[in-house]
């Protein structure tokens, strides 16, 4: 049997992984088809054979894991031995749920030295992949209509960098507060012809400083101290360019970070400019207009030995 493409049929009595899996039901479960694979003789096949196996024996559910996993090199998707670690890895992690009074940063923050602990060389990644998951389990992505504002669409969480689902997970735990802010503010721009009296900090008349009743406040526009927002002179930016949502000027939450889209800083994925480029004349691939993003960058063509395109779209007489 060893060397041939192994058959489904031969793990039939072991069943699908289940949604209440806990790790030690995972390794139960791994080493019964570790088993199954010693008894048919099936372990001398590559592990990009077994690879299609284990995702056919593992059912619906340990599919959807696998979707949401990351990988660095897109050959890995079939390989075997990285498959099972990174099934290990998601049910050791899944051990460590986050605390309801918890922030997203802080339950990061937490899972970053046990996933260390753990061993595992990549733990952003894993950690990225485990709040991913949990996301897609509550249809976060669904949920963030009306919350920010996209121009593309978040198709999947998983291409967004770390900092940027951090973004949306605050966004969306904080919509009341952000929403009542808002209703404010607009209150208060209508009532904005009221003159007021002092256009320094509370807005009243007082002649000592430590007598103001915005002593030691935050502003809710800005969250500055010692001023309410009626007096508060910094702008209010709706529907930001670079990050989608509301917020004073010099508040922008999307201020020197990355986009997962472009690469490029100070916007987020789902706010990134550049448009689609379907079937680039230089790489034949599909990306966002930007030159370093296509496949043939820097690339020299064989048949012409100019540099930027694949020989494949090569536009010059063929030299040989
Ligand atoms: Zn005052
Ligand atoms: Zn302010
Ligand atoms: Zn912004
Ligand atoms: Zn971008
Ligand atoms: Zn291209
Ligand atoms: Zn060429």
């Amino acid at each position: 049997m060893g060397g041939c493409v192994s058959s489904v049929d031969e793990f039939g009595d072991i069943e699908p992984i289940r949604r209440n899996h806990e790790y030690c039901d995972w390794l139960d479960w791994k080493r019964r088809f570790h088993d199954t694979i010693n008894s048919k003789n099936l372990h001398q096949e590559l592990s990009h054979i077994l690879g299609p196996t284990l995702k056919e024996v593992i059912g619906p559910y340990g599919i959807e894991i696998i979707e949401n996993f990351q990988f660095r090199e897109s050959h890995q998707k079939l390989n075997f031995h990285i498959l099972l670690r990174k099934l290990d890895i998601f049910f050791y992690l899944r051990r460590f749920p986050r605390n309801p009074t918890e922030s997203i940063t802080e339950y990061r923050d937490r899972l970053l030295p046990i996933a260390t602990d753990f061993g595992i060389k990549y733990p952003e990644i894993a950690i990225k992949e485990k709040i991913t998951f949990d996301l897609k389990t509550n249809h976060f992505v669904e949920n963030l209509n009306g919350l920010v504002s996209i121009r593309n669409k978040i198709t999947a969480l998983k291409l967004l960098n770390m900092e940027e689902i951090i973004f949306l997970v605050n966004i969306s735990e904080n919509w009341e507060a952000r929403k009542r802010r808002d209703d404010f503010l607009k209150r208060i721009e209508k009532e904005g012809f009221r003159q007021l009296r002092n256009e320094n900090c509370c807005g009243s008349n007082h002649l000592q400083d430590r007598i103001c009743q915005a002593k030691g406040e935050r502003c809710w526009k800005c969250d500055g101290l010692n001023h309410f927002a009626k007096t508060c002179r910094k702008r209010y930016i709706r529907d930001c360019i670079n990050c989608g949502i509301n917020h004073a000027e010099g508040k922008c939450g999307a201020f020197g970070k990355e986009c997962s889209r472009c690469e490029g800083f100070n916007h987020f994925h789902w706010k990134c400019l550049p448009a689609m480029r379907v079937h680039c004349p230089y790489c034949g691939g599909s990306h966002i207009d930007i030159a370093r993003r296509c496949l043939a960058f820097a690339r020299t063509c064989s048949n012409c030995q100019r540099v930027g395109h694949f020989s494949t779209m090569c536009r010059y007489k063929r030299l040989r």
